[in-house]
């Protein structure tokens, strides 16, 4: 009984030693993302020396604390006692991540670090000269170092497998193709039924001219609307709509175009699902998987789930078109149907993947994971990209890109060495028509809570099924606890054809 009790002290001990070095670490992370945060919102355009060598020696920093010795007996020390079962998740995070990080010699990771820093501008000029030979030999070099980097992790893993785990490391890869496969096999046929409909959908409602600073007050009205928490967040503008930020502090940017009052609307919508994801991890578990997100799978749910279940939905424009007019009196004649239609209306010749429609959106997600799986595997060459991506357009979309700027230099991710990340937007998706069916099971109908700009039931649903957990549950745990079921595409699928069947008014669905 004495050494019983003696051991579990020495257990708590180490225990407290360990959370005390995965908090330093993820502080360093934190203060690395304020940092990116700053860099993409305020920093002057000249900071960027200084900045890359901050972040770089965060990096180092984090990753020396990572893969220290004490780190890796203290989850050794961790793994042979009796712990509770939040312990005992916290260890196995920390222990995948200590794995992967381990494995790979540090050399390739600064080699990949410093060829991906020069892959940007690269891409970038050969995306505004249109000419795909300028990033062809950067892209090979990626594809190869990123092959080598997951040969480290698993040698006898698929080495897509691998990559596609550093953003969805608990859903594997066979779910995610099974998946892929079937939106490819159920969304052609039915955007093909939408091509042929006759029906017109209001789709100029919010055609027009909108100011910039107005535009603003509206995104900080529907952030308002939803609930957002100013005390523990911001707004502001970036090229590139972001949220960042820690269950203290979760900001959101989003961007403002002229012509475009619905892209930012929607889009704002989308970064708060995000942060409001972060706002809802629980407090006292801060610096440690607990209370940190799950990965990019569960992070897109719920951007996703407030970007299309709430924000386009008919409720929801019944609500909300009025303080749209109140900040736009042109908009005053607007009817919430119209405006309804103009948020779902499926486009036949959209080439660009941020522009898409909701349902259009995923055959752009299944392209682009058909070729990197491809040029991972090495059954595509670099040089055949362009070609491969033409054709995947032409047969899944009906449109054939004229040049690669709109084609497959579009995206800023395979620059990034990003390989894998693209499902997941996808895997989000439709993980969010599964969450927001399984909150309807219990909450009834949201319909009625939406029309009167009420979100509070759907949002404790997620607090309670989804935020307050942290990393505690693997993903398809996480979403067995929360919906009672399995990971599915049933859900979404059935979403989208009940939705755009009526709105095109198509008889098979
Ligand atoms: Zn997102």
């Amino acid at each position: 009984m004495a050494t019983d009790q003696a051991q579990s002290e020495q257990h708590e001990e180490t225990y407290e030693q360990f959370e005390e070095r995965i908090t330093r670490i993820s502080n360093v992370g934190n203060a690395a993302g304020i940092l990116r945060w700053d860099q993409e919102v305020v920093m002057p355009e000249e900071g960027t020396p200084a900045r890359a060598q901050q972040l770089s020696a965060l990096s180092s920093i984090s990753h020396e604390l990572l893969t220290a010795d004490e780190t890796g007996d203290l989850l050794e020390e961790l793994e042979s006692s009796d712990l509770e079962d939040e312990q005992q998740a916290a260890v196995r995070e920390v222990r995948r991540q200590y794995d992967r990080e381990t494995s790979v010699p540090q050399e390739l990771v600064e080699e990949i670090s410093e060829t991906t820093a020069n892959a940007h501008p690269t891409w970038k000029q050969a995306k505004e000269e249109d000419d795909f030979e300028q990033f062809a030999p950067t892209l090979e070099k990626l594809v190869e170092l990123k092959r080598e980097y997951a040969e480290h992790i698993d040698p006898d893993a698929d080495p897509y497998a691998v990559l596609f785990a550093d953003y969805e490391p608990y859903l594997d890869l066979e779910t995610a193709e099974r998946v892929l496969e079937r939106l490819r096999e159920e969304l052609v046929p039915l955007i093909d039924a939408i091509q042929d409909s006759d029906v017109d959908l209001a789709t100029d409602t919010f055609a027009g001219e909108f100011d910039d600073a107005d535009q603003e007050a509206l995104a900080r009205d529907v952030l308002d609307a939803l609930g957002y928490d100013w005390g523990r967040g911001r707004l502001d503008t970036a090229p590139h709509p972001f949220s960042s930020g820690t269950q203290f502090d979760a900001r959101v940017t989003t961007r403002f175009e002229e012509d475009d009052l619905l892209g930012s609307l929607t889009s704002t919508i989308h970064e708060f699902g995000h942060a409001n994801y972060t706002l809802g991890l629980p407090d006292e578990a801060y610096g440690t998987p607990l209370g940190d997100s799950r990965d990019l799978t569960v992070h897109e749910s719920q951007s996703r789930l407030w970007e299309n279940h709430v924000g386009r939905s008919q409720p929801f424009w019944g609500q909300f078109l009025p303080t749209v007019a109140d900040r736009f009196p042109e908009l005053e004649d607007a009817t919430p149907e119209e405006a309804y239609e103009a948020a779902n209306q499926v486009y036949d010749d959209n080439l660009i993947r941020v522009e898409a429609d909701e349902l259009t959106y995923h055959l752009h997600i299944v392209i682009r994971f058909e070729i990197e799986r491809d040029l991972i595997s090495g059954d595509l060459d670099v040089e055949d990209v362009p070609e491969a991506w033409n054709d995947k357009y032409e047969e899944y979309l009906g449109v054939r890109p004229e040049t690669d700027a709109e084609g497959c230099l579009q995206d800023i991710h395979w620059s990034h060495g990003s390989f894998g990340y693209f499902p997941t937007y996808s895997l989000g998706s439709v993980l969010a028509a599964q969450l927001y069916d399984a909150a309807e099971d219990e909450l009834g109908e949201l319909d009625d809570d939406i029309r009167a700009g009420e979100f509070g039931d759907l949002n404790g649903w997620l607090r309670e099924n989804i935020h307050q957990h942290g990393a505690r549950y693997t993903t398809p745990d996480l979403v067995e606890e929360a919906t009672g079921e399995a990971y599915t595409a049933d859900y979404f699928l059935e979403y989208v054809k009940s939705k755009y069947g009526e709105l095109y008014e198509l008889d098979d669905y």
